[in-house]
Formats: structure tokens, C-alpha cells, sequence
């Protein structure tokens, strides 16, 4: 385990978008929906598609369908952009990315993005706050949030 991602399956269908279905991350997330007796749909994105069909792909899910993209970087946020363009929200919408070792974290205070960061937890560069890095990638932020520390009583006040 370890490296698992923690995915809301709580929707009325998902939509899985591939751009290479040799991807490692792929059959476990099939396997999860199976297994849940979810209603999903792929989309082989190895080929070029125009970004009109992508667009009517996206419009013809149900309110509240969640989006998996496991597509590179500049796909994902164009891809991103079209959904957000259409329904769906910052929450309908998982990038899984490999960038594994280091991820960008953006601080859930000042918004800050803090790049390549490999320690759970650290101060944000801008606003200084300590950060706990979470599992929640934000396609908005393309980077992992930061979760302020809540200090203990009494030690210190704005
Ligand atoms: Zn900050």
C-alpha cells in the first residue's frame, strides 16, 4: 500500500480518461469500480481526439460524474479546462499523476504553490505556515494541498 490514492467511488458514474492503457495505475482503479458495480466509461486517449468530441464525451455525463484523468501533465489541464468549461467542479475532477517523489503543494492558507516537495510536512515559502501535505491533488492548482497545522491553544495569535 503505501502509495494509495483515496478516491470519493460515492458517484453516479465515473469517467476514466487514459492516454496510454498500459498505465500500471489503471487496473487497480478498474478492478475498485468492478468491484463497487459502478457504472464507468473510458476513454482511450492514445490518439488524438478533437477537442469538440472530448467536449461532448464531457457534456453527456450526469451531474456529479466523477473525471480520472491518468493522461501527461499538458493533457491533463487541457483536458481540466474543457470540464471545468462544462459541470464540473474542482471535486468531480482527479489527476493521478506518476511525478511521484516530490509533488507541488499549494498552501491551503495563502495558496501559495511550494515546488517539488518531499517532506509530510514543512513551512510555506510565502506565508510561513506549517503545512501537512495531504493526498488531495487539485487539478485547479495541478499540485497537492497543504493543510495549515492547527497550532495548540495558547501558543500563538495573530
Ligand atoms: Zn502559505
Amino acid at each position: 500500500m503505501g502509495n494509495t490514492i483515496a478516491i470519493d467511488y460515492n458517484r453516479p458514474r465515473c469517467l476514466i480518461i487514459s492516454d496510454d492503457c498500459k498505465n500500471a495505475k489503471l487496473p487497480n482503479i478498474l478492478k475498485e469500480m468492478k468491484d463497487r458495480n459502478l457504472d464507468f466509461q473510458i476513454i482511450d486517449y492514445s490518439n488524438e481526439m478533437a477537442s469538440e468530441t472530448l467536449e461532448k464525451r464531457l457534456s453527456n455525463q450526469p451531474l456529479g460524474c466523477l473525471l480520472i484523468l491518468l493522461v501527461n501533465p499538458e493533457l491533463s489541464r487541457r483536458i481540466v479546462h474543457i470540464a471545468r468549461e462544462i459541470h464540473f467542479s474542482i471535486n468531480d475532477i482527479i489527476v493521478i499523476s506518476d511525478s511521484g517523489l516530490s509533488r507541488h503543494v499549494f498552501c491551503g492558507s495563502c495558496h501559495f504553490i511550494n515546488e517539488n516537495i518531499q517532506a509530510r510536512r514543512f513551512n510555506c515559502k510565502k506565508c510561513l505556515n506549517e503545512l501537512e501535505v495531504s493526498d488531495h491533488f487539485s487539478a485547479y492548482y495541478q499540485a497537492v494541498l497543504g493543510y495549515p497545522v492547527i497550532k495548540q491553544a495558547g501558543v500563538e495569535h495573530e
